[in-house]
């Protein structure tokens, strides 16, 4: 299918954005890297009558250092941050997702921002904004505000972003030297969204003991409709040495606290299933 007439202005500036977005209302959308939205509107799933293009704004573009926080522009592309040397130094499971983001060529172009934006709970950035702890940054006329990952996600493709609003940056803590993190996910085949997937992130220890985590933080994705952190999950990890009792009181705690949907082709206990095993390699890879 091909897309219903709409008309499109490349925005000079973030201010040309607002105006326009002021203007034409609900009739307008961004257009970040194009990736989803422009096969959304190819099914007619929604018909705008402006497309605004905030792709020129290269202050929005690049990731940096800033003291302890890692910031990451809005439009840095996923094959930006997959490749990234501060990415892969400070925040490693980034790096460690992106390869499970669609096909390179899509990675080519999708942005972090129209990602977070977006907001499918399928999807692996905001699983990991979630369990890194991150900040976004959104801008309007007004000026801008940061709201922490935990309070952005609001439920199915909803987010705090108000409809004046556009996401600027996402700031994340830089990885603290005895943090472990990791990303896996289960699909069906590579590329494709996740069945079930898990950002974890862990400290070894008290005092880098081999056993014993502390500062767990689980988010899974494809398990509800918004990234889902598993508090109970966490708290089981970290209540002391990682025996096997404790392992299986986690996994009781886990599989008690999740309440995924079934998709196409997964059930609901299936997707338990898997996302508690994604929770038991994810320990085993950090515990090693
Ligand atoms: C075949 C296929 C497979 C895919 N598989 C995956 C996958 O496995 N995992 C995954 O995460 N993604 C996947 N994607 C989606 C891809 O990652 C997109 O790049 C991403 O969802 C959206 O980024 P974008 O820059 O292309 O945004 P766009 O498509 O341009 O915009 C998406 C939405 O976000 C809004 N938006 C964009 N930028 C901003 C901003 N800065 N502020 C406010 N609103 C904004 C737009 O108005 C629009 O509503 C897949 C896409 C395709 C086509």
């Amino acid at each position: 299918m091909k897309s219903a007439a709409f008309d499109y202005v490349r925005a000079e500036s973030p201010a040309h954005a607002y105006a326009l977005m002021a203007q034409h209302g609900d009739e307008a959308r961004i257009l970040a890297g194009g990736q989803t939205l422009l096969a959304t509107l190819n099914m007619r799933l929604s018909q705008p009558a402006l497309l605004v293009d905030i792709g020129g704004f290269s202050d929005w573009r690049g990731i940096e250092l800033r003291g302890n926080t890692l910031r990451i522009g809005a439009l840095t592309r996923h094959v930006e941050i997959e490749e990234s040397p501060l990415v892969a130094q400070h925040a490693p499971m980034l790096a460690q997702a992106a390869p499970h983001i669609a096909h390179r060529a899509i990675r080519n172009l999708g942005t972090l921002g129209g990602t977070l934006a977006y907001a499918d709970p399928a999807a692996e950035w905001p699983a990991c904004v979630l369990a890194l702890q991150g900040t976004l940054v959104m801008a309007s006329a007004q000026g801008e505000r940061r709201v922490a990952a935990a309070d952005f996600f609001l439920g199915l493709y909803s987010t705090a972003l108000r409809e004046d609003e556009l996401l600027v940056a996402c700031e994340l803590p830089v990885r603290a030297a005895d943090e472990h993190q990791h990303f896996s996910e289960l699909a069906r085949r590579h590329g494709d969204y996740a069945v079930a997937g898990l950002a974890a992130c862990a400290r070894r220890g008290p005092g880098g003991s081999s056993d014993t985590l502390s500062d767990v933080r689980l988010a899974f994705l494809s398990l509800g409709d918004r990234p889902l952190r598993a508090p109970a999950c966490e708290a089981a990890l970290q209540a002391g040495p990682l025996t096997a009792a404790r392992l299986a009181q986690a996994d009781a705690a886990l599989r008690a606290e999740l309440q995924p949907f079934a998709d196409l082709t997964h059930s609901a206990a299936a997707k338990t299933q898997l996302a508690a095993t994604l929770m038991q390699r994810a320990v085993r890879a950090i515990l090693s």
